[in-house]
């Protein structure tokens, strides 16, 4: 499943492309077709996203898109004719330069001004939007008996946290991922958050989940000078890495089974509430 800094990227995206255009709004497919019409032709506003969520405004309107386990939602340079559809399209914007198709979306649908609320009040705060305040979020785990490994996954505590940001974050911050909520420490908490501030903020900007120090370093390095990359040697600590040693103190990395996802961690260094 995609993480908050793909669909980020994908906001920032569709804007580069569509933004002060009229496109073309379709539903090859036909399961969205009624409501594309309604769009169809009118000015595209903005696309933005909170957490995993993404909202695309045309014409006055909210398309509400949830990717989900396997949806996609690809941009493409038109060259002449407008070009072939290829699968099950569920939605197509399209203008003079570019397309974008989305395909197999767990959720693609019109919403009302007070939908977009209720869907956005539901989730945590989003370390990638600047300035998200990371209390609401402290609040929930500081009360919580669940592992710190399952509420890193829950959207409604943080949004925009996948399996690899929440194994690879309790990995650089030494925190033992069955620990309860509640007696992780405020200053655990704290720099957890600001470590996901600064590896999402990466992930945006390069499209890569980069957390290894070093990696990390050289990317915040390319990014200030404009040289990204398109490479990083071993990108993650833990995150698949089972059976290995771990990089830090040389223990095996572990796996198991948690909030649905495949957890990683080291049994050795990872031992701070
Ligand atoms: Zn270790």
């Amino acid at each position: 499943m995609p993480e908050g800094h793909t669909l980020h990227r994908l906001a920032r995206e569709l804007n580069e492309a569509f933004a002060g255009t009229m496109p073309q709004v379709t539903s090859p497919q036909g399961r969205f077709a009624e409501s594309a019409a309604l769009v169809d032709g009118r000015l595209f506003e903005r696309a933005w996203a909170h957490g995993k969520l993404l909202f695309v405004e045309v014409g006055g309107q909210t398309i509400h898109v949830h990717l989900g386990l396997i949806g996609k939602f690809q941009i493409a340079p038109v060259v002449g004719i407008e070009p072939p559809v290829n699968g099950v399209v569920r939605l197509r914007l399209l203008n003079e330069h570019r397309v974008a198709d989305l395909r197999g979306p767990m959720v693609c649908d019109l919403v009302t001004p007070e939908e977009v609320d209720a869907l956005v009040t539901r989730q945590g705060p989003d370390p990638i939007q600047p300035g998200a305040d990371p209390v609401p979020a402290w609040e929930r785990i500081h009360r919580s008996g669940k592992s710190i490994a399952e509420l890193l996954m829950d959207q409604t505590v943080i949004a925009g946290i996948g399996n690899i940001y929440r194994c690879e974050v309790l990995f650089r911050q030494r925190v033992g991922p069955a620990y309860a909520g509640k007696r992780i420490k405020r200053t655990s908490f704290d720099a957890m958050w600001s470590d996901l501030v600064r590896l999402m903020a990466v992930g945006v900007q390069t499209g890569r989940i980069i957390t290894v120090e070093e990696d990390l370093e050289a990317a915040e390095r390319d990014i200030a000078t404009g040289r990204i990359k398109p490479e990083y040697d071993r990108p993650n600590y833990v995150y698949q890495h089972d059976g290995e040693p771990c990089p830090r103190c040389g223990s095996r990395v572990r796996t198991r089974v948690l909030a649905g996802r495949n957890l990683y961690w080291c049994g050795g260094c990872q031992r701070r509430t």
